[in-house]
C-alpha cells in the first residue's frame, strides 16, 4: 500500500495547460475516482501519476518516495487501459506472467503467482487461449490480472469498463470493488461514469479545464458541491439549474423568483448586497415532491419510466428551461399533462452569477 502526493503538478502540450498547478492527496488504500467532461486532463494527470507522462513542472510522491524523475516500471505501480493493451501473439498465461518474465524473477514463482491471481480473477479456463480469441470482459480481466500481479502498490485505471456492454460493466465494477477490498491497494481511477464513481470512490475528484474544482466523499460532493460544475457533474438525471433573481435576504433564508415569476424560499446565507442579483437554482429530480400548489412545474414533454424509478421532463415557463422531475412510481401520466412541484427549503441549492455555491 502507498500514498500517493502530487505538488503543483502542471502539463503543458505546446501551448495548451492540460494540467494547472494541481495537488492532490491521497491517502494508502484509498479509491479515488477522477471524474469530468472530455479533455479536461484526467488521462494527463492519471500518466504523470504513472510516469507515462513527464511533468512540466510539480512533483510526484508515491509512498513517501520522490518518483517525479523515477521510471514508470519503479514506480510500485501498474496501469490498467481501456483498450486492454495486451500482446496479440501471446497465450493469457504469458500476457499475466510478461511483467514477472520482465522483472527476471524465478520460473516457479512466476508459475505460483499467475496462478493465483487467476484464480482471483477466474480465468483459469483460459490461461492458453490467445486474447482475440476472447470476450471483452474476459480480455479487460486479463490485464487487471496482468497489472495486479506484481502487486503494486497504485493501480491506476482509466476507463477500464468503458468498451464492454451494460451488464458486464455491472459484474466488472463489483468484481473491481471485491479486488480492491482484498487487495488493500490504493487505486485512482479515471471514468465518465456517475454510477462507477458514486459507488466506488472513497473520494471522487471533479476535474474542469485543467484544474480540480472540488475532491470530496460521494455523497458529500451530491448534497454541497461547491459549483455548478460538481453540481451538474454528480447526479444523474442532471440536477435542474434555473436562473432566478434574488429577492430577498434573510438571516438564514433566501428569497428567490423563477423565471415564471414564481416565488421561492430555500436555506442559504447570502449578503444583502445580493438582492437583485441574478443567480442560479439547483434542485435535484428527486426533491421535486408533487404539490398541486407548488411553483415548479410545466408540461409534461417526455416521460421515462426506469424500472422502479420514472422521470417527467417538463417544458418550463414557456422559455426554453427544462425541468426533470423524479415521480413517485405509481404515477400515472399523460403527455401534455400539466404537473406541479415543491421543493423543501433545505433541499435547493444556490449558486452566483459566477457558479460559485452560497
Ligand atoms: P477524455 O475524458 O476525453 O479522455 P481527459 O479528461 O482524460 O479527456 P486528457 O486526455 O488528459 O483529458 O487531455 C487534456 C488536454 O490535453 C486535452 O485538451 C488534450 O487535447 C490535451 N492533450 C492530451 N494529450 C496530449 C498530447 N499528447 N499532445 C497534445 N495535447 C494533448
Amino acid at each position: 500500500m502507498s500514498s500517493v502526493v502530487v505538488e503543483h503538478l502542471s502539463k503543458t502540450f505546446g501551448a495548451a495547460d492540460a494540467l494547472h498547478s494541481t495537488n492532490l492527496a491521497i491517502a494508502s488504500g484509498e479509491f479515488v475516482v477522477i471524474i469530468g467532461p472530455s479533455g479536461c486532463g484526467k488521462s494527463t494527470l492519471l500518466r504523470l501519476i504513472a510516469g507515462l507522462e513527464t511533468p512540466s513542472a510539480g512533483r510526484i510522491e508515491i509512498g513517501g518516495r520522490d518518483v517525479t524523475a523515477v521510471e514508470p516500471a519503479d514506480r510500485g505501480i501498474a496501469m490498467v487501459f481501456q483498450s486492454y493493451a495486451l500482446y496479440p501473439h501471446l497465450s493469457v498465461a504469458q500476457n499475466i506472467a510478461f511483467p514477472l518474465r520482465m522483472a527476471k524473477l524465478p520460473k516457479q514463482v512466476i508459475a505460483d503467482k499467475v496462478a493465483a491471481v487467476a484464480a482471483t480473477l477466474e480465468l483459469e479456463a483460459l490461461l492458453d487461449r490467445r486474447p482475440s480469441t476472447l470476450s471483452g470482459g474476459q480480455r479487460q480481466r486479463v490485464s487487471i490480472a496482468r497489472a495486479i500481479v506484481r502487486d503494486p502498490a497504485v493501480l491506476l485505471l482509466d476507463e477500464p469498463l468503458s468498451n464492454l456492454d451494460t451488464a458486464l460493466r455491472v459484474r466488472m465494477r463489483h468484481e473491481i470493488a471485491r479486488l480492491h477490498q482484498r487487495l488493500g491497494a490504493t487505486m485512482i481511477y479515471v471514468t465518465h461514469d456517475q454510477v462507477e464513481a458514486m459507488t466506488l470512490a472513497n473520494r471522487i475528484v471533479v476535474m474542469a479545464q485543467g484544474r480540480i474544482e472540488q475532491v470530496g466523499a460521494p455523497l458529500d460532493l451530491y448534497r454541497a458541491p461547491t459549483s455548478i460544475r460538481v453540481a451538474a457533474a454528480i447526479g444523474s438525471p442532471a440536477i435542474n439549474l434555473l436562473p432566478v433573481r434574488i429577492v430577498r435576504a434573510e438571516p438564514t433564508v433566501v428569497t428567490v423568483a423563477l423565471p415564471d415569476g414564481g416565488i421561492c424560499r430555500i436555506d442559504a446565507v447570502v449578503p444583502q448586497t445580493t438582492v437583485d442579483a441574478p443567480a442560479t437554482l439547483g434542485v435535484r429530480p428527486e426533491h421535486l415532491h408533487p404539490d398541486p400548489l407548488g411553483v415548479f412545474g410545466g408540461q409534461v414533454e417526455l416521460f421515462e419510466r426506469l424500472g422502479p424509478l420514472s422521470f417527467a421532463h417538463l417544458g418550463h415557463g414557456g422559455d426554453t428551461a427544462h425541468l426533470v422531475a423524479q415521480l413517485p412510481h405509481n404515477r400515472h401520466v399523460v403527455l401534455g399533462e400539466t404537473l406541479r412541484f415543491a421543493i423543501a427549503a433545505s433541499d435547493a441549492l444556490l449558486f452566483d452569477g459566477a457558479g460559485a455555491a452560497y
